[in-house]
């Protein structure tokens, strides 16, 4: 589970879950991810794995990579035979673990969660919402409306998705991308306890836009089809113009080059832009950074230097410690 800045919900969240897990005939533990908040959140998550040293583990990323990455960051450090990916918030109601392990013991290798009710959502992010999952079914030709990041996989799809190499992901996109045998449950978005949405408008926005292209280059080809159509345009223009030359009225279609010159202007910067937006891509992925970078794990702190040094100037440290 991603958590940025939920000091108030770690608690809640793990005493909700624990006596869910304890009732089932596995074995299993919790992974809390603290996604570089500024908050106590990683206090609150050091406290509750040394509250249940056996059933919880945290890790926490050095800055704030984004929930992408922190999702990412707990499919490489897991080691099980299943994984359910949920979020911190208890937005996803944990009463549905037994019936995903159930599904997963059937068979099916992905049970992914679907909303049935989007929950408390403003017009205008269920809005948003919708053109995001339009365009995206348009270009990718996955249909990913009301699909949520709530999810368990089966170990063999796991070892698939650690083999994608790709910087920026899309969860929600390369999961359904990935394939293998493949159920859905409804469930129903429950309120926040604590807290509220971390999601900013230019997050939402930086994510769509990074959904789309990596999993489509139409917008690419829109290009070409926008210059063929200027293309024709300029066509009818230029008999136009050679009428009007030849019969003498030559000073006349100011508007039109004020509009012409306006429209492909803009199609130009667009096609630039959306150049651009490839281009970067393309050099977020060559520079070969990893997805996020972990500096705390509570069952095997990664060690300081200043560690060293303070055992070595401690009043009563052996020598040669
Ligand atoms: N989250 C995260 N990193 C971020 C933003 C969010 O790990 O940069 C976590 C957040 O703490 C929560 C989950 O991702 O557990 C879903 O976030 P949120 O509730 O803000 O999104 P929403 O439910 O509104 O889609
Ligand atoms: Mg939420």
């Amino acid at each position: 589970m991603p958590f940025y800045n939920e000091e108030k919900q770690i608690d809640i969240t793990v005493r909700t879950i624990l006596p869910i897990l304890e009732e089932l005939d596995i074995s299993s533990d919790i992974l809390l991810i603290d996604d570089g908040s500024s908050d106590h959140t990683w206090d609150e998550i050091s406290k509750v794995s040394l509250a249940y040293p056996n059933q919880v583990r945290g890790l926490k990323l050095s800055r704030n990579f984004g929930k992408e990455a922190a999702i990412c960051a707990g499919l490489d450090m897991v080691d099980a035979h299943a994984v359910i990916l949920m979020d911190g918030d208890l937005q996803h109601p944990p009463a549905c673990i037994p019936e995903m392990i159930r599904l997963w013991r059937e068979g099916y290798d992905v049970v992914e969660g679907v909303k049935s009710d989007r929950g408390k959502e403003s017009k205008l992010s269920r809005m948003n919402a919708r053109i995001f999952y339009g365009l995206f079914r348009k270009v990718a030709g996955y249909d990913l409306s009301n699909a949520s990041d709530f999810k368990l996989l089966d170990r063999a799809v796991i070892e698939k998705w650690r083999s994608l190499k790709e910087y920026q992901t899309f969860f929600r996109g390369l999961s359904a991308w990935l394939g293998f045998k493949r159920c859905n449950f409804s469930f129903e978005v429950a309120d926040r306890q604590t807290g509220h949405s971390r999601w900013r408008l230019s997050a939402l926005v930086r994510l769509s836009v990074n959904a789309i292209t990596a999993f489509s280059s139409i917008p690419l080809h829109l290009i070409s089809l926008i210059g063929a159509i200027f293309f024709l345009g300029s066509f009818l223009l230029i008999i136009q113009t050679l009428f009007n030359y030849f019969s003498g009225n030559a000073n006349d279609g100011f508007t039109t080059v004020i509009i012409v010159v306006l429209v492909v202007g803009a199609c130009i910067m667009v096609s630039l832009g959306l150049l651009g937006i490839y281009v970067g891509k393309i050099f977020e992925e060559v520079k070969g950074r990893p997805r996020y970078i972990i500096s705390d794990d509570t069952k095997s702190p990664p060690s300081r230097g200043r560690d060293f040094i303070n055992s070595k100037s401690a009043p009563n440290a052996k020598e040669g410690q």
